[in-house]
C-alpha cells in the first residue's frame, strides 16, 4: 500500500492546487480556511433592477460554489494530513481499509464505502 500512498498523496497535491485556482476567482480568503464569495460590483447609480438581480444571483451561485469548494479543499487538506500520521485509507467510521476503488474515485474520502452517508 505504500506506493499507492505515495501515488494518493501526488493526486492530492494536485487536487488542492486546482481548487486553491479555482476558489481564489470567485472567493476571497477571510482566514486560512474559510472563504468568502466575493460580490459583484454594481454601480448602484447605473444599474437597473435586472443588474441587481443578476448580481446577487451571481453572488448565491458564487457563495454555493464557494462553500463546495471549500468543503472539499478542507477534506483534501485533511486527507494529506493524514498520509503524514499514517491514517489515511482508512474509515472514520469502521476504522478499517478504504476500498482502493473507492480512492482511485475520490482520493479524500474519509469512510469506506458502507459507510459513506
Ligand atoms: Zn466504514
Amino acid at each position: 500500500m505504500n506506493q499507492d500512498i505515495q501515488k494518493y498523496k501526488n493526486i492530492l497535491e494536485d487536487k488542492l492546487k486546482k481548487l486553491e485556482e479555482e476558489i481564489v476567482e470567485i472567493a476571497e480568503k477571510e482566514s486560512d480556511s474559510t472563504w468568502e464569495a466575493i460580490q459583484t460590483e454594481t454601480n448602484i447609480d447605473t444599474a437597473d433592477r435586472q443588474d441587481v438581480a443578476d448580481a446577487v444571483e451571481n453572488y448565491e451561485s458564487n457563495s454555493s460554489i464557494t462553500s463546495t469548494l471549500e468543503r472539499e479543499i478542507f477534506d483534501v487538506r485533511d486527507a494529506l494530513a493524514k498520509i503524514e500520521t499514517g491514517t489515511y485509507g482508512v474509515c472514520e467510521v469502521c476504522q478499517k481499509e478504504i476500498e482502493t476503488e473507492r480512492l482511485d474515485a475520490e482520493p479524500q474520502a474519509r469512510t469506506c464505502e458502507l459507510h459513506m452517508n
